[in-house]
């Protein structure tokens, strides 16, 4: 067994996890922690989850846990998984194992216990993740991951054609850890991973949107997104106009899939922002043309609505989310001037939504980062606008009809029938408010309602 006695002590395990490795062992079975939080520990990186390879069947891991006072779960007991909780902590304990047949392209078709922690790292998709490490015995590294870990490498484990063509998600994982870790993927997986991009297409919506999200989140999206746009295309052919895509003005320096990139990075690490950054742009290949030397995209953000509602339907994303993020392509680029009333009015467009106005300003702000230095006073201006939005809600001035200080039953004891006129009273009371020409105050506004009934009256509109 090729162990690593010298750098034992560059990771450190919580000590939960090596009581659970300790019980094992003491009841007669060889265990380790492996993947990802031997990777993360070895980065420095916060441990996230510690799982746990051990040569016991589950059963016996079972029988020998509970004896030690663990609580056990049977939560995968096909694959050989169980979850042992003790004192809130809680682990998944699985035993080595390595795999047959990927006929359906995801999962193997058998799963075969194994003594062999070698043979079960030899399953695992990345060499950074096909580590293992035991308190006392060390690093156990076959296949060379510590050194691509200090590489900054993400290459598959064996053969990378047969291992993203067995199971198409390890494409998106691979492409998911380059933007969370900020590595690059090794020339070689790279290419197979174009070249198996196919089978991105037996991956479920469900695990697709759960690795997208990991890759917008990500540190370094923008070099994830880089090295994932051939890729995608299999899964989002939509987009891949974006690449190379020249803008031909003076305000962009990067080609429209790189300044998405850039957006992406930039935007507030929130879902709705990133997966707005990642949509935000894609309509201006199609909308795009010349005029002289210069290249415009009227209209674009309608366009990319439509792209961003077609790829987030087809992966069965929340309808609420989806339309969250449809709003914010739309608009990301509509004007908002500087000023209060242009704050007010534009977060009244928004119903008042506050915090959809700070997403879109966030927006905002990525989107001119992305962008040549001419963009600059857009830069300056969403910092205004963020201030005003802050003296605005502080002196909670009024963005909706709710908020006015009059409201329908003001207008019927006027005199109005219930009816469409009503709410056509109380918007054009929020607009004098929004416009600063009517406070937002009971008598000013009764006053504004008796003369807008008295002039509607007279054009015998209302
Ligand atoms: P994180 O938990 O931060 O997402 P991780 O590497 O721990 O990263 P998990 O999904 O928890 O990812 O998987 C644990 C380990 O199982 C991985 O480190 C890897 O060794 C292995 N693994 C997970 N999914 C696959 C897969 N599809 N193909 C091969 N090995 C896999
Ligand atoms: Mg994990």
């Amino acid at each position: 067994m090729a162990q690593d006695q010298g750098n034992r002590n560059s990771i450190e395990l919580p000590a939960a996890a090596c009581a659970v490795i300790d019980a094992l062992e003491a009841g007669g079975f060889e265990a380790w922690a492996v993947g990802g939080c031997v990777r993360d520990s070895l980065l420095g990186r916060p441990i996230s989850d510690c799982d746990i390879a051990t040569a016991a069947r589950w059963q016996q891991a079972e029988n020998i846990l509970a004896a030690a006072g663990y609580a056990v779960h049977r939560t995968g007991t096909k694959h050989g998984t169980v979850t042992a909780v003790r004192d809130g902590s809680a682990f998944e304990v699985t035993t080595y194992r390595t795999e047959e047949g990927y006929s359906d392209g995801r999962h193997p078709d058998s799963v075969i216990f194994t003594a062999s922690i070698e043979e079960d790292l030899a399953r695992r998709d990345f060499t950074v993740n096909a580590l293992a490490y035991h308190p006392r015995r060390g690093l156990l590294d076959p296949f060379g991951g510590r050194d691509d870990l200090a590489a900054g490498l993400l290459r598959a484990v064996g053969d990378p054609d047969c291992r993203f063509a067995e199971d198409g998600l390890r494409i998106l994982r691979g492409l998911r850890f380059a933007s969370q870790l900020g590595f690059a993927l090794e020339p070689r997986t790279l290419q197979s991973m174009q070249a198996q991009k196919m089978m991105l297409q037996k991956v479920s919506a469900e695990r697709i949107v759960h690795e997208m999200d990991g890759l917008l989140l990500g540190d370094h999206a923008h070099d994830g997104l880089m090295q994932a746009i051939d890729v995608l295309g299999a899964i989002m052919p939509e987009i891949v106009a974006c690449k190379g895509f020249r803008q031909h003005t003076p305000y962009h320096i990067y080609d429209v899939w790189e300044h998405i990139a850039w957006t992406v990075q930039y935007a507030p690490t929130t879902r709705l922002a990133r997966w707005s950054a990642f949509f935000h742009d894609t309509g201006k290949p199609g909308s795009f043309f010349m005029e002289g030397d210069v290249g415009h995209c009227y209209g674009h953000g309608k366009l990319s609505v439509i792209i961003a509602r077609e790829v987030m339907g087809r992966l069965k994303m929340a309808p609420r989310f989806i339309d969250d993020v449809a709003l914010l392509v739309r608009v990301h680029d509509h004007q908002i001037a500087p000023t209060a009333k242009g704050v007010r009015r534009a977060l009244a467009k928004l119903d008042g939504d506050a915090a959809m106005f700070r997403t879109l300003l966030g927006l905002k702000r990525a989107d001119a980062l992305a962008q040549s230095e001419l963009a600059a006073p857009r830069l300056q201006a969403v910092g205004e606008m963020e201030a005003l939005l802050d003296e605005l809600l502080a002196a909670d001035a009024a963005f909706t009809v709710g908020q006015l200080a009059i409201d329908g039953n003001d207008a019927r004891q006027m005199g109005m029938a219930p009816g469409p006129a009503i709410g056509a009273l109380l918007r054009a009371a929020l607009d004098a408010v929004i416009d600063g020409t009517v406070p937002n105050e009971r008598e000013p506004l009764l006053a504004f309602a008796a003369r807008w009934m008295d002039d509607g009256q007279a054009q015998g509109t209302r």
